[in-house]
């Protein structure tokens, strides 16, 4: 490492509050079986999704600032949102419950009729539910408002937290996780070239913008996303990028320019597994004995591969693919689309 990068870890991870959850790093391991089939690329996973709190993920790195934030804002509330679903949410309340905080969780559209998934967990934890009762994601934003406000009417002190946890304040708990890939790599002495990630809302993303910039790094991000359009995800990355950047004091503007996203892997849509993801999640589980998820890791997973096969990434030597969670879909539905005549069952 070098000074540099020595007084900007120091100083940076000292900017930045934090209430520590779990026990880092998390696992930096080569993936022997699947690297053996992908020709000159080695693979390397990081394991976010065993992060030891709350089933993990990489929503409890971005939690654990926010927490920080709301502790000192003498807050005896969480409230935030998404779809019942929500890997975010459940992370949110499993935080709230070790704080002896409420939880509010705000999900778009109508309470389904099947428990299950995160949303069992959610429930579990003690949230409380709060439906929009309107299918449109975005719905949720506002609703977050409103239940802030009626607990505030109500005495209470809430710390808000926007869906999917995509906050200023939460990307800096993914530029601490750039600084510990960074000090794993060098005392494993392994030198990557690229990250691959997948990009939901956005905010672990700028992190990892952000991370690199300060550490002055090489590492081409290679990330997938699973929801929006591509043009969409560069502009909110970069907003949420800037963001932070100004909460260290840095007067850095990053545009959608500096914010590559890869598209072409969404399926049918956020949250309906693709033929594509299931046959990813098949061969990674079935080689390396990993699990990835359908909504997230198995979308970038497919069009990773998918990359290789078409020699997109033959300039990166050292892979490292961030695991960010998401398991808990698995126990979500009747599992149908793991299923090799999932393409004809559902739109057939
Ligand atoms: C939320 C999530 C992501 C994406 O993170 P964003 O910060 O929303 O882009 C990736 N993988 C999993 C498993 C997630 O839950």
């Amino acid at each position: 490492m070098n000074t540099h990068q020595h007084l900007v870890i120091e100083r940076v991870a000292g900017q930045i509050p934090r209430h520590i959850l779990a026990h880092y790093p998390t696992h930096l391991m080569r993936a022997n079986r699947l690297t053996e089939t992908l020709g000159d690329a080695e693979l390397w996973f990081k394991r976010d999704d065993l992060i030891s709190f709350g089933l993990g993920g990489n929503k409890i790195r971005g939690l654990e600032v926010m927490l920080a934030e709301a502790l000192a804002l003498n807050a005896d509330y969480l409230v935030t949102g998404a779809g019942v679903q929500s890997n975010h949410v459940r992370a949110t309340a499993a935080t709230a419950a070790h704080a002896g905080l409420g939880c509010t969780a705000v999900y778009w559209g109508k309470p389904p009729a099947v428990m299950d998934g995160n949303y069992r967990l959610t429930n579990m934890l003690n949230a409380q539910f709060h439906f929009t009762g309107d299918d449109d994601r975005a719905s949720v934003d506002t609703h977050i408002h409103q239940v802030a406000a009626n607990l505030r009417e109500q005495g209470h002190r809430p710390y808000k937290i926007p869906r999917g946890g995509a906050c200023a304040m939460g990307v800096l708990g993914h530029v601490l996780a750039v600084f510990e890939l960074y000090q794993q790599c060098l005392s494993q002495g392994m030198e990557p070239d690229a990250i691959v990630l997948a990009v939901g809302s956005g905010g672990t993303y700028a992190g990892w913008l952000l991370g690199i910039r300060l550490l002055k790094l090489h590492w081409k991000m290679l990330c997938y996303t699973v929801s929006r359009e591509p043009e969409e995800v560069s502009r909110q990355v970069a907003d949420l990028a800037t963001q932070a950047a100004a909460l260290l004091k840095l007067d850095w503007t990053f545009h959608k320019e500096d914010v590559p996203v890869l598209g072409g892997f969404i399926g049918q849509g956020y949250g309906i597994p693709s033929p594509e993801a299931a046959e990813a999640i098949k061969q990674v589980g079935r080689s390396e004995g990993i699990l990835l998820d359908p909504v997230y890791t198995g979308k970038a997973m497919a069009g990773f591969l998918h990359g290789l096969q078409n020699r997109q990434f033959e300039q990166y030597k050292k892979i490292v693919f961030m695991h960010t969670g998401g398991e808990p879909a698995f126990f979500a539905g009747n599992g149908d689309w793991l299923n090799s005549g999932y393409r004809e069952m559902e739109h057939g």
